[in-house]
Formats: C-alpha cells, structure tokens, sequence
C-alpha cells in the first residue's frame, strides 16, 4: 500500500460522513472497519452495537434480541434511537461511516432529520453485488467474538481454525448467518433497503461500487470514490 492510498484515507478524516449500503455479505462492515482506521473516523456499525448491547444485557439488547436470532430487522424506532444518541457524542462530530443503518426509508428519512444541513451526508456509497454471491459470502463468514473482524471459511480463512487472527479471540458463526436466516435477510434487503438506492440517488449523493471483487481493489477505489 504506498503513500498515495494513504494520503488518501487521511484526508478523509476531517469532513466524510457516509453511509454503506449493500445487501447483508456485501462488505460493507469489512471495508467500513479498513476506511474508518487508516483515516481515524469513527465506524458506527449498528450489528456491533447492537450485539454489544444484547453481550451486556441492556434494555435496548433485550427489546433487539428476539428480532436479530430471527434474522429479522430490528424495529426502525429502536435503531434511530440508537443512532442518534451515538452521532451525538463527540467523537462522531466530525467525520463518520455507518454501516448497517439505514435499512429502510423512515429511518434514512429520520437520518436526514437529525443532521443539519452543515452536517449532512456526505456520501453514500452502494456496494453491489449479486444476490447469489452474497449467500455464499453469508454462509461461509465467521465473525471474531473478541474484536469482531471478520473472516470466511473459503475465502479469508483464519490461520488456525475458529481462532481470530488478530486477536486470537474465539470465531463464530453469527446467528443472523445460519442459511435459514439468509434466505430471509436476503428478501428484507430487497423489500426494505432496495428503495434507498432511489432515495439518494435523488438527493445526488449515491455512488455505487463494483463489490464482487478483491477487497484490496475495492478499498482503493473506495477511497477514491470518497474524495
Ligand atoms: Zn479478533
């Protein structure tokens, strides 16, 4: 990686304020986790929160709990209320990606309430991939329990087995990625999320990227994209 991608990734840090959109596997949480630590901005994942709030027991874990081991989507007032609260603390004030959020329109809808217009998205980014190739990315994809990188049993397989590579931490499979689920994951992403590809490509801040390639790849044109 020379010095040009990373220039790149730093200039980023002060003003981007992004959305990933893409089908569940797309990638979305892979390069999110990659863009956020080269440029410091800060990666608001609502999977991560949410799993972090049912691992501690609280009372927003508890009312999320039975709709993510469905593989279901997590009730649009639980998660806007969720994301408000985190955009305002003052590590998010400048510079951010969301990854998971929004899913469905009243939530992009409330996004676009909550930030001012000097605060608005700066882009949103679509990460395309056929429907097939993400339920063969979702069943093989395992997930660090410890630090929550992310690794698939054909593709990105971990050194050892069932053990996290950075941290050592213990991989698994998430209950969301049992095939059962997918089929179901796969069908509310077409209803529900689809229709945001209109949404911003209205307001002019959509763009998409070819996803069903190589990570590396991705990533650099990603960063570009987001210049
Ligand atoms: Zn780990």
């Amino acid at each position: 990686m020379g010095p040009p991608v990373q220039l790149m990734a730093m200039a980023l840090s002060l003003r981007a304020r992004c959305v990933f959109l893409g089908g569940p596997g797309a990638g979305k949480g892979t390069q999110a986790r990659r863009v956020a630590g080269a440029a410091s901005l800060v990666h608001i994942s609502t999977g991560d929160m949410l799993r972090q709030e049912i691992a501690t027991g609280t009372a927003l874990g508890a009312k999320a709990k039975p709709f993510m081991d469905l593989g279901k989507l997590v009730p649009d007032e639980i998660l806007i209320g969720m994301v408000n609260e985190r955009i305002q603390k003052p590590d998010a004030k400048s510079a951010w990606i969301l990854d998971g959020f929004p899913r469905t329109l009243p939530q992009a809808e409330a996004l676009d309430r909550s930030l001012s217009v000097a605060n608005a998205l700066s882009h949103v980014i679509y990460f395309a991939v056929p429907e097939q190739v993400l339920f063969g990315r979702l069943t093989g994809r395992r997930t660090c329990s410890k630090c929550g990188a992310i690794w698939h049993v054909e593709t990105n397989p971990t050194r050892k087995p069932n053990v996290c590579d950075v941290c050592g931490g213990a991989t698994v499979q998430r209950a969301d990625d049992h095939p059962d689920k997918i089929a179901k994951r796969l069908e509310e992403y077409r209803t529900l999320t689809a229709p945001l590809l209109t949404y911003y490509r209205e307001r002019k801040v959509l763009r998409e990227i070819d996803a069903n390639r190589s990570p590396d790849v991705i990533y650099q044109e990603l960063l570009k994209l987001m210049q």
